[in-house]
């Protein structure tokens, strides 16, 4: 048989061990990402919940409050996702924000997806587009900082979904991205969300998601993606926002990690959870019970189980802020409490306790756009 091109073979051991480096410095000792990343319109959503208009410079004020806190953040946060326009920002007195992310020794990341489009054929599902001229703005934003890089796809469960199409066609479209960044010195993470849309149960979410995985771990390995050099951003397994049997954690955590045993090579350094649309609460105490079954059998366990939260780790602390100077300090501070929540949360460790109440909202977005 002629030889076979492999895995990574096709990068040097500089940028293999560069690649390596950045995936496991993100995810380490508990630390996760902060997903900053929306869209110009989903920004908008977000500011009209406390009634500011969706200007640059109102996006900026918010981007400021959230890239200004503590250097304690770092000790939680191992990256974070920026919007394009958010790259090129810079706070009230001139520092770039990428510089304040990097002196909190948080990794900058750029969102490189261009949205999703209708896949025709298919009962309303999507691909992601934005390859044409990836290679191009990979190498621009390493050189502007950027070490990792998110493209997000989107599942859906329903009666003729996910159909082998979307499936298929989502994987390799994740895996040409990943080839495409790796090439360029960028981190991969690979998004294929599963929607919460719907009123399956959690068995159903799990199946869908262990077929998705599995087709989507063939794909990387047919384009040859150094898989140590990526990241995975997944869904938890959960039921649909409409089902009305409930689960507990602790079956949502069994469930999550028993999905990722049978599809997940243990090549892969990390797994950085969305949130989905699960409350600030139930995003904490569904990444615990999902540490805490992974640890019930640590020799089962080989990759980092920790979070890449957009909605559950800014929800509250946009709430906070209110669009006021005066209350950017406490908005901080509710942003802090949930990274260090998370953090807690990635090793097993979070105790619920005294959540403000907003961090019981459900944050759920019928058929999600980013
Ligand atoms: P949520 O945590 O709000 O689901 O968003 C994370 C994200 O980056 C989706 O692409």
């Amino acid at each position: 048989m002629a030889t076979l091109p492999s895995t990574g073979t096709w990068l040097s051991d500089e940028q293999k061990k560069a690649l390596r480096d950045t995936a496991e410095a993100i995810v380490a000792d508990g630390k996760g990402i902060l997903a900053a990343d929306e869209s110009t319109g989903t920004m908008g959503k977000r500011l009209s919940q406390i009634g500011l208009e969706n200007t640059d410079e109102n996006r900026r004020l918010f981007r400021q409050l959230l890239f200004t806190s503590k250097k304690e953040i770092g000790q939680y946060l191992g990256g974070c996702i920026l919007f394009h326009e958010t790259l090129y920002q810079k706070a009230d007195d001139g520092t770039p924000f990428v510089t304040l992310l990097q002196d909190r020794g948080i990794i900058p990341g750029i969102k490189v997806d261009l949205g999703v489009v209708p896949l025709a054929g298919t009962v309303n599902e999507t691909t992601t587009q934005g390859l044409d001229d990836l290679g191009k703005r990979c190498a621009k934003y390493y050189q502007d900082g950027c070490r990792f890089a998110k493209w997000r796809c989107v599942l859906k469960i329903g009666e003729h979904q996910p159909s082998p199409l979307a499936i298929l066609e989502n994987a390799n479209v994740l895996a040409r991205y990943a080839s495409t960044c790796q090439q360029n010195g960028i981190v991969p993470i690979v998004e294929p969300e599963v929607l919460m849309d719907g009123t399956h149960d959690l068995e159903r979410c799990q199946i869908v998601t262990e077929k998705v995985l599995a087709a989507q771990y063939k794909a990387l390995s047919d384009h040859n993606v150094y898989l140590e050099g990526t990241l995975l951003k997944p869904n938890m397994c959960l039921p649909g926002q409409g089902c009305e049997k409930k689960y507990t954690p602790e079956q949502i955590g069994e469930a999550t990690v028993t999905t990722f045993r049978r599809a997940l090579p243990a090549a892969v350094p990390g797994v950085t959870f969305l949130s989905g649309g699960q409350s600030e609460e139930e995003a904490s105490i569904n990444l615990n019970a999902v540490n805490a079954y992974a640890s019930k059998y640590p020799t089962k366990r080989p990759w980092k189980l920790s979070f890449s939260y957009g909605r559950a780790l800014q929800f509250s602390t946009i709430k906070a802020w209110e669009g006021k100077a005066e209350n950017v300090a406490k908005a901080q501070d509710v942003l802090l409490n949930r990274a260090k929540a998370n953090w807690a949360a990635s090793q097993g460790k979070y105790a619920a306790t005294e959540a403000a109440a907003v961090a019981g909202e459900s944050l759920f977005v019928a058929n999600h756009q980013y």
